[in-house]
């Protein structure tokens, strides 16, 4: 039977597991990666002589998983086979009576009416007007057509809404980013010390593995997190840190390395500039001035500090990932970063080594043509160490009565969904509703479909060709993803898509193939391997030509920063007029009855991506608010009740969520799993389930250093009767 039959048949997942047991002798692998989240992990899919994928397992060598995908990656065949999936492209209609809906419309349709689009907005407003959301590889592709025809007017969340404090922190202090894998040498750790991040829970494949492995090895580890995550539970030490006070803690690390003479002489001596300012500067914040700000006791702070320096330079002070809290995050991840180079730990095993990746050559297209401005000009250099275009700014570029000097007319959007991924929905929907045109390529009905005005059924990463993996690590490797199968229903691989508007659009030049293979197929030849070796392996490993993974001691070195050393005084961020060295400022508090709002991550899911998916949906199918039992005494709330929240602006959740009472949680503080409340009754497991941390995010404190979206300064309190009922206004 083939996959069209399963489809025709409306054979979907549930009885698709009643088929009869295969054995492998039974079943093709064919090398994949991941797409399940950033991760990447390289595997094998397996599919059966109907053609059908049995099964998704990791590839023993491929260091982002060492041979073990984590649940989402095992049950991201419930991707492919989830009977919610686009199916066709859509166009959007409207009725004589002004009421909309979509239409199902063919490709050549489809692809003509975003190419004629493409071409208007050229001609009325200049390429540039055409901008970007993008994530992942299919983002990828259409960054390549948007290049081409003329725009770099392109934003990912991943950068402003995630991790790009510590990129501008990491890269001011040592001259090098953390990467995706962060180079941070777990298995060897001493010591691992995590600030809000909630390893296991965000389950990061290679590094949950070795967090593992650095227990089993007697590593110390600290936790500081509000809430007893899993991984505060398997830690040594944990502090409870009031929220929002988290620069105070570090300081006060640093003043007891300083104050007690624990930092690493030899090290700071040889390889940093700054430490005479450093020392001055951090002289009076001692433990019990921090205890006063952040709860935690004077003899805590002193007793970690010291397991850190007993440990050095086998110490990582985790630079975490989603870090954008309360708008100094940059500086947050400075004092975080300033903390590892006190400790030696930077290019020291256990701490963070030299990583190193294959440079994938460019398959030859012409040069893009330059854009007479790019994303770095909506803001006039307002956000000086950004490295990436920031996606709120690309909301407000879009906004005519923000009155850029430089504005966005029309949208592309793929592999991100919008409505829930980003903060302040006013501004969102305010920025959907202004632009002319968006087109969305997705593999599901997202939330964001639902704005647009085509839709692009995108075939899941089991089912395409995609760009050649080559993420920096221990040893330099890439991974290839070719289709396991045909693209199910009408769906197409991004690459075709891209190529199929890029060819309406005169820019054959810069597709120039009949089909994705040939690009990588030439991209591996110049690699010394090729597409036949790869199918058959799926990992190649290179040795490395950068030098040794770690320092060695007393080696000459020179960092990439201005001064050549680390500097632990940034003379960039004094340059633009920024804090030299990070200082504690106050963060508002809740109001009286109202709960900070914290989120985060469960092991099953990726954000909102992997709510519909049939596998993962029935390990964890909605999420619920943490509630201390102090504070649910107060509201009389009770384990399993629902309640909808409300925020300090009124914006009430659209669904109601159930209550967990629990200890593990600060009484001044709720928790949420981020990525559910879905309001699209197309995905039809997902919809109405849970509720969505992000509709309460409404105030965001804007970093200046980067242009970072602050989401930790909102806060929350409780309705128990439905808001409708109540006739109160719903403002999600
Ligand atoms: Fe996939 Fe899990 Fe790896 Fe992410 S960590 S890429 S979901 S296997």
């Amino acid at each position: 039977m083939s996959y069209k039959a399963f489809a025709s048949d409306g054979f979907g997942f549930f009885k698709s597991n009643s088929v009869d047991p295969v054995s492998d002798e039974d079943l093709t692998p064919y090398p994949t990666y991941c797409e399940v989240c950033f991760w990447k992990c390289a595997g094998w899919a397996y599919v059966d002589k109907s053609g059908r994928i049995r099964k998704v397992i990791g590839n023993q060598n491929d260091p982002h998983c060492n041979g073990r995908l984590c649940p989402r990656g095992t049950g991201g065949v419930g991707m492919v086979y989830d009977e919610d999936r686009l199916k066709n492209p859509l166009i959007r209609e409207t009725r004589t009576d002004g009421s909309q809906y979509f239409r199902e419309a063919t490709w050549e349709e489809a692809l003509d009416k975003v190419a004629n689009k493409m071409k208007e907005v050229k001609e009325k407003y200049g390429p540039e007007a055409f901008g970007l959301f993008n994530h992942g590889t299919p983002g990828g592709m259409l960054e390549h057509l948007l290049r081409a025809y003329g725009s770099e007017s392109n934003a990912e969340p991943a950068f402003a809404n995630c991790r790009g404090p510590r990129s501008s922190a990491f890269y001011s202090t040592f001259g090098a980013y953390v990467g995706s894998p962060e180079n941070t040498d777990i298995r060897d750790t001493k010591c691992l010390v995590l600030i809000g991040s909630h390893i296991g829970e965000n389950m990061h494949n290679s590094q949950v593995q070795e967090m593992s492995d650095a227990i089993d090895n007697g590593a110390t580890i600290i936790t500081v997190d509000p809430r007893l995550s899993t991984a505060a539970s398997h830690s040594q030490y944990w502090l409870p840190i009031k929220p929002s006070t988290d620069i105070a803690l570090l300081m006060a690390w640093i003043h007891v390395l300083i104050n007690e003479g624990l930092y690493n002489k030899e090290y700071v001596e040889k390889y940093t500039f700054g430490l005479d300012y450093l020392k001055d500067h951090v002289k009076n914040m001692t433990p019990e001035w921090a205890y006063g700000i952040t709860t935690i006791e004077p003899e805590m702070i002193r007793t970690t500090a010291r397991a850190m320096a007993s440990a050095a330079p086998s110490v990582v002070v985790h630079p975490g990932r989603h870090v954008v809290w309360y708008g100094d995050d940059t500086q947050r991840s400075r004092a975080l970063a300033i903390l590892n180079a006190l400790l030696g730990s930077w290019g020291k095993r256990g701490g963070f080594y030299f990583p190193e990746s294959v440079s994938v050559p460019k398959f030859p297209h012409p040069h893009y043509p330059e854009p007479e401005w790019t994303w770095k000009d909506w803001n006039d250099g307002k956000y000086p160490l950004a490295t990436m275009g920031i996606t709120t700014e690309l909301l407000k570029a879009s906004i005519p009565r923000y009155n850029y000097k430089h504005q966005v007319k029309a949208w592309m959007v793929a592999g991100t969904n919008l409505p829930l991924s980003m903060p302040d929905k006013p501004l969102f929907k305010e920025a959907a509703a202004s632009v002319e045109f968006i087109m969305v390529m997705d593999t599901m009905p997202m939330d964001i479909t639902g704005y647009a005005d085509v839709v692009l059924p995108e075939a899941t990463y089991l089912e395409r060709y995609d760009v050649i993996r080559s993420a920096a690590n221990r040893e330099p490797n890439i991974a290839l993803r070719m289709p396991a199968i045909e693209p199910m229903y009408n769906s197409k691989p991004g690459w075709w898509i891209a190529k199929q508007i890029g060819e309406r659009l005169g820019l054959h030049d810069y597709f120039n193939y009949d089909d994705y293979s040939e690009v990588i197929d030439w991209q591996l030849k110049q690699l010394g391997t090729s597409l036949e070796e790869m199918k058959k392996i799926g990992v190649k490993k290179y040795p490395r030509k950068s030098g040794p993974l770690y320092l060695a001691d007393n080696e000459d070195f020179t960092f990439n920063t201005n001064t050549g050393k680390i500097e632990l005084y940034s003379t960039d961020f004094a340059d633009h007029g920024f804090d030299a060295i990070p200082k504690y400022t106050k963060h508002p508090e809740p109001p009286q009855n109202f709960y900070r709002l914290i989120y985060g991550r469960a092991p099953m899911h990726t954000f909102s991506r992997t709510s519909n998916n049939h596998n993962l949906w029935d390990l964890m199918s909605e999420n619920s608010v943490w509630v201390n039992p102090k504070v649910a005494n107060l509201w009389q709330l009770k384990n399993g009740q629902e309640v909808w929240l409300k925020n300090q602006d009124g914006h009430i959740t659209s669904f109601p969520v159930k209550v967990r009472v629990t200890e593990r949680i600060r009484w001044d503080s709720v928790y949420m799993v981020h990525g559910f409340g879905h309001n699209n009754k197309k995905l039809s497991r997902a919809y109405g389930r849970g509720a969505s941390d992000t509709e309460m995010i409404t105030n965001v404190a804007v970093d200046p250093v980067m242009g970072g979206t602050g989401m930790r300064g909102n806060f929350i309190t409780f309705l128990t009767e439905d808001p409708a009922l109540e006739g109160k206004e719903v403002k999600a």
